[in-house]
């Protein structure tokens, strides 16, 4: 078994069912008291959400270079980063290390490409939903992807940074994301990539008519499945 290197605390509300989610996983596989071998290291995500708001994205870069060095320097096979905002800063990380990182985004698409859909809806942060890092590696992967209008993108990212992140569940806010998922199916999307590693604790698959791909979920199962290799 690899060991799993987890870039975690972004926030540590889905780090902690990344850590479910694996520890699961294998021991669905493997049986009896087997369990995932990993490492996480869980940075301040004040720190890191101030440098996001400052547009500092070369600082936080630098920043989870060296938690990914640790990571390295630990025992980690590969790394996965628990987040999918923070693969704007891919590039920084992987010229700090010698082990692979598990991308969320090609994880993703993977799956999506499984089930044979072709134009997806995205939720994520505003910077996952309007910034090119994320869109294009879901379209060099073949995907045509959709995002809510403005006003719409405002309540995702809010209630992201607000709600979720806080480990906070509102009913109004899940009537909110059901309606703006309408809104992207009644546009096309066959189905919707849950692209911030929070939302799937506030929508479920049976909250939607679509099928909805949670990148948490898929990023662990994926991790697994390099780990068990
Ligand atoms: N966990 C979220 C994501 O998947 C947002 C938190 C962050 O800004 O890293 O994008």
């Amino acid at each position: 078994m690899k060991t799993i290197g987890m870039i975690g605390g972004m926030s540590w509300e889905s780090s902690a069912e990344y850590y479910r989610m694996i520890n699961q996983e294998v021991k669905r596989r493997l049986g009896s008291l087997h369990s995932a071998k990993c490492l996480m290291y869980s940075v301040d995500f004040a720190e890191n959400q101030r440098y996001q708001a400052e547009g500092e994205w070369d600082k936080a870069g630098e920043n989870l270079a060296h938690v990914a060095q640790s990571l390295d320097k630990g025992g980690a096979d590969f790394i996965v980063i628990c987040t999918n905002t923070m693969h704007k800063v891919i590039d920084h990380i992987e010229r700090a290390i010698t082990i692979p990182v598990l991308h969320i985004a090609d994880a993703t698409t993977a799956r999506i490409h499984e089930d044979g859909i072709q134009k997806v809806g995205l939720l994520g942060t505003k910077y996952t939903m309007e910034q090119d890092f994320y869109r294009s590696r879901l379209e060099a992967n073949g995907l045509d992807v959709l995002v809510p209008e403005a006003g719409d993108r405002a309540i995702v990212n809010q209630t992201i940074y607000e709600e979720l992140c806080l480990g906070k569940i509102e009913p109004s806010s899940k009537e909110a994301f059901k309606r703006i998922i309408q809104q992207l199916v009644d546009g096309g999307a066959e189905g919707i990539i849950l692209g911030c590693t929070e939302i799937g604790l506030l929508i479920k698959p049976e909250d939607v008519d679509v099928p909805i791909y949670d990148t948490a979920h898929i990023h662990a199962i994926e991790a697994v499945n390099l780990s068990l290799e």
